[in-house]
């Protein structure tokens, strides 16, 4: 990423996905902004410089959604140099014995299909121009277990697995793709998901460290992933998680 990148964010409305928007944007990129939620991406830029910013509401696990916003990026600003792989849910908190089919459902379409879905056109783009960095929000959920998180756990070990085949895949057309594996980080998906734990009355944890992360430390990470400092990382795996893994 250099300051003229042009990049594409999904799950930008909120959380991690709205930190990377506002980092690169004030790293001097153009960005579209997509989410589910079309007020929220309102309210994030009407916070950002207009030319720096399209907003695309769209449905990430659907090939029109991406097809919008793979569009919106290249008719707009011309390509697409970044993508930061991100929106994702976490589904039902319940034990796998005691989850239902419908809720493994929509994890896996969001989750595994909606980032699919952006590698498969992104990377096509990338492809043409001989350059272009990924990142793919998976989590430490993508690296460990979690009691009564079952669906979102497989969702993001399969996130892994595509982030390293793309890896091996796209580096002969100069394109690097790595993921980022964040630990509990204040937003309102960690929010929820507590909530559920504890009136599971299971624990909720935080990290080594004893906090939980903010949005913005892991958008950090991301944006040295998607910039030109990680030239030489790629296939790679980052926890952002406070030391939860070093255990
Ligand atoms: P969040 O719920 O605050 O934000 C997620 C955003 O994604 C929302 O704005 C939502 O509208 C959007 N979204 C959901 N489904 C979508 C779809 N089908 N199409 C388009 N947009 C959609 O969550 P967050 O904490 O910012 O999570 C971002 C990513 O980080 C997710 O992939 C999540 O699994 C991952 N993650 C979060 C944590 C954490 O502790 N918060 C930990 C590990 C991984």
């Amino acid at each position: 990423m250099t300051a003229a990148s042009i990049a594409v964010v999904t799950g930008a409305a909120r959380g991690i996905g709205r930190a990377v928007t506002r980092r690169l944007v004030a790293a001097g990129s153009r960005v579209v902004a997509v989410d589910l939620d079309a007020r929220g991406l309102d309210q994030l830029a009407q916070q950002l410089p207009a030319e720096s910013v399209r907003v695309v509401p769209a449905d990430v696990s659907t090939a029109e959604g991406v097809a919008s916003y793979v569009d919106a990026a290249v008719d707009e600003f011309g390509g697409i140099d970044v993508f930061h792989n991100n929106a994702g849910i976490e589904g039902t908190v319940a034990t796998l014995d005691e989850s239902d089919v419908d809720a493994f459902d929509r994890v896996m379409r969001v989750n595994v299909r909606g980032v699919y879905l952006g590698l498969h056109a992104v990377l096509q783009v990338m492809r043409a121009r001989g350059r272009g960095a990924v990142v793919n929000t998976a989590s430490v959920a993508g690296l460990r277990g979690r009691v009564g998180l079952g669906p979102y756990v497989a969702s993001k070990h399969a996130v892994l697995g595509l982030t390293r085949t793309a890896a091996l895949e796209a580096a002969e057309y100069g394109v690097r793709v790595n993921a980022v594996c964040p630990g509990p980080v204040r937003t309102e998906m960690i929010e929820r998901i507590d909530a559920s734990a504890l009136r599971a009355g299971e624990g909720v944890g935080t990290s080594t460290l004893c906090r939980y992360g903010t949005a913005d430390e892991v958008a950090a990470v991301v944006c040295w992933l998607l910039g030109d400092e990680s030239a030489f990382v790629t296939g790679g795996a980052y926890p952002v998680d406070g030391g939860r893994t070093a255990v």
